[in-house]
């Protein structure tokens, strides 16, 4: 790698870097001082992209102007309005974009993928989870349980970091196989987990979960438009995350969900369905039975909320305009330089958690401070960084590569270094 700790090498990547002017197209926090801030939490809250307000005044604008007619007489009809988010969002995912579907929100769409996919049936009820997992993806699936009337308790398996260590090995998943292999009908794990980081290997975790007969599905809150998750390829039966983390769509945007082809028809899986997955040409006969769209869209219950629909078309244009490869790759690189300079901070004060490798990981590094300090997360944050403090006791930082620069982790690492 052979980065340097110099001020003037931050700046020289700065200006060698082919994404540095996307930064322009968002919007800033400043700090009390005036100067922009040190944003290092896009993990948490995406920034909003300049353009968001102008599509956003897009659509009440047409509102005012055609009434109801806004529905299809226009470039972007809202009946449709959902199809334009499809293909960069599918490619974003790698998946098919019949795959593909922007929809509810997160946490709604995890219950109602595992309506379709957590068929509990005699021995085999178990759900296999990752250890600290997200609180919101633990509540949904132990009421999945309890609505199948079984017991959390009994019913999820954790899967476990080895003492003294945080992150999880796949050795251990299979281990949890051979002993429960005929008692597990679901995976359900994060691609990424929010707490330290680590990206897991999708594609093997499918592999394993499939050879012992279980369905396998991935919160990918933390990891899309961070990292490669390839969904197609990883075989997954289903997947959701949200936009308003790495995808920079706004607070409570609207989420997307990933059905596997192998599903796209399958007209024997359970699933809570409304209108808006029906049929497209025969929606409005009105029609009282069911006719699920193939794929993804026959998921859909309700027409889509354009409000909170037109800031992610003004993100999938810059994820877009970038390339996703190129900003992977800008990623890497940002992230590899940040943990350099962590790494050169003296003493034992902070211990990066998340994997050094960097395929086991997105941007995302997770620092641990000794003793659980919290006053140190607080003193950065006065000095104007935001990035944000997870008990008990890690700070998450977050370089992303369309609006973070390499002077952003510079300035990161000089206030860190000098409040400790
Ligand atoms: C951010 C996040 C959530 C949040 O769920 P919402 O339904 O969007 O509020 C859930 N699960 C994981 C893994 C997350 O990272």
């Amino acid at each position: 790698m052979g980065f340097e700790p110099t001020k003037e090498y931050a700046q020289s990547l700065d200006a060698a870097d082919g994404l540095s002017r996307f930064r322009e197209s968002f919007h800033i926090p400043k700090h009390t001082d005036g100067s922009e801030s040190i944003y290092l939490c896009g993990n948490s809250l995406g920034l909003q992209p300049k353009k968001a307000a102008q599509f956003v005044q897009d659509e009440l604008k047409d509102w005012a102007d055609l009434g109801v007619k806004g529905h299809f007489d226009k470039t972007f009809p809202w009946t449709r309005y959902h199809e334009f988010l499809t293909e960069p969002m599918a490619e974003v995912v790698g998946a098919k974009p019949h795959e593909v579907v922007v929809m509810n929100t997160l946490t709604p769409n995890l219950h109602f993928m595992m309506v379709s996919f957590y068929k509990p049936s005699g021995k085999r009820r178990k759900i296999i989870m990752e250890a600290d997992a997200f609180p919101s993806d633990t509540y949904a699936v132990d009421s999945q349980i309890k609505w199948h009337g079984g017991n959390p308790k009994e019913d999820i398996i954790l899967w476990q970091p080895r003492p003294e260590s945080n992150t999880l090995e796949i050795e251990d998943l299979q281990t949890i196989f051979q002993q429960h292999g005929d008692e597990i009908a679901l995976v359900m794990i994060a691609s990424i987990n929010y707490y330290t980081g680590q990206f897991f290997d999708l594609k093997k975790i499918t592999e394993l979960g499939h050879s012992h007969g279980a369905m396998v599905g991935f919160d990918c809150a933390h990891g899309a438009g961070n990292v490669d998750l390839d969904l197609h390829n990883s075989g997954a039966d289903f997947a959701v995350w949200c936009t308003y983390k790495y995808m920079n769509s706004g607070p409570g945007s609207i989420a997307g969900c990933f059905v596997h082809e192998r599903h796209a028809d399958n007209n024997t899986l359970d699933r809570m369905a409304g209108w808006w997955g029906h049929n497209k040409e025969e929606r409005f006969l009105m029609d009282p039975k069911f006719d699920a769209i193939y794929g993804a869209e026959g998921w859909q219950q309700s027409n889509a909320p354009i409000l909170s629909m037109a800031p992610i078309r003004a993100s999938m244009d810059l994820f877009m305009e970038a390339g996703f490869q190129n900003l992977l790759a800008k990623s890497k690189d940002l992230t590899n330089y940040l943990e350099f300079l962590v790494h050169n901070i003296e003493g034992d004060h902070i211990k990066i958690i998340t994997p050094k490798n960097p395929k086991d990981r997105g941007c995302q590094l997770s620092l641990a401070v000794k003793n659980a300090d919290k006053s140190l997360f607080e003193a950065i944050s006065n000095k104007g960084v935001i990035a944000d403090w997870r008990e008990p006791d890690v700070i998450r930082v977050a370089p992303t590569p369309l609006y973070n620069s390499y002077m952003d982790c510079w300035n990161f690492v000089q206030i860190l270094s000098s409040e400790m």
